[in-house]
């Protein structure tokens, strides 16, 4: 897989690209990443990709013309699957949006600053629009990486036992269970016990537990949507079942 990211601050994509998960995927071909400096595009001596604000107001604008040639060049070095911009008004990225973007061959990202992108950009150049959250950041840099590490650790051998990513949170709908390491006791704190016995089938009756009832606490508005075998469907009656009792006690 490739990622392409446009850019006006190509550096500041260097630690989170050179580091890890990512790099080591890069290193090894699992995924190609590269960087283009969105003045490289620019015909102006000045090498000028903003502009300000057609009827007026505060805030630079980022060109059309710059980010068209970006990924005009882009397309002649192959077929693009999704040119991405990343936009705080954009569909929510999400661990499915992430799934759907690792069976892609090459995606684009487009980094916005300032007042965003000429509207142009959003509907004449981008296939999707894609946002990490409902906050609003400086720029696309950070979503651009955000969205390139994620898909990274879904590409087979990006990561080094790939069951590790079966059981990560929202995988299947659900949070992660919680875990632990040595020492056993730590400050008066104790792992579980089931975690110590050696017994495999508790541990996974506990890990699945677990997990629907961090799912349940923390995030039950995930629950309608997991994809739940029968022993989980069993664990989260009971789960619901014992809330139940608590709040009729209270
Ligand atoms: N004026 C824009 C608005 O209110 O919708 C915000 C522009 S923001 C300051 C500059 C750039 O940062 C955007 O063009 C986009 O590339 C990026 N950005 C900011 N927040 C983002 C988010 N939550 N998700 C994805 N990209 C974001």
């Amino acid at each position: 897989m490739r990622f392409d990211l446009v850019t006006i601050f190509p550096r500041l994509c260097d630690g989170p690209l050179g580091e890890g998960i990512v790099r080591r995927a890069i290193e090894r071909g699992v995924v190609d990443v590269q960087v283009h400096d969105l003045r490289d595009y620019t015909t102006d001596r000045h090498r000028s990709v903003d502009d300000v604000s057609y009827g007026g107001g505060p805030g630079m604008v980022f060109k059309p013309e710059p980010l068209f040639r970006a990924v005009d060049a882009i397309r002649a070095g192959g077929d693009v699957d999704a040119v991405i911009l990343t936009s705080p008004q954009g569909r929510r990225f999400t661990q499915r949006e992430a799934e759907r973007l690792a069976g892609l061959r090459r995606v684009v990202l487009l980094c916005g600053r300032y007042e965003g992108v000429d509207d142009r950009v959003r509907s004449g150049l981008a296939t999707e629009e894609l946002s990490i959250g409902d906050y609003v950041l400086s720029g696309g840099e950070l979503p651009a990486l955000v969205i390139v590490d994620a898909v990274v650790r879904l590409l087979p051998g990006a990561v080094g036992d790939d069951a590790s990513v079966d059981a990560d949170s929202f995988s299947r709908g659900l949070l992660d269970y919680p875990h632990f390491t040595r020492p056993a006791e730590f400050r008066g704190l104790r792992v579980p016990d089931v975690l110590l016995s050696g017994n495999h089938a508790d541990i996974r009756r506990w890990r699945a537990r677990e997990s629907l009832a961090r799912t349940l606490a923390l995030r039950p508005d995930l629950l309608p949507s997991a994809e739940l075998d029968d022993e989980e469907r069993e664990l989260l009656r009971a789960l619901m079942d014992e809330r139940g009792a608590e709040h009729g006690r209270d």
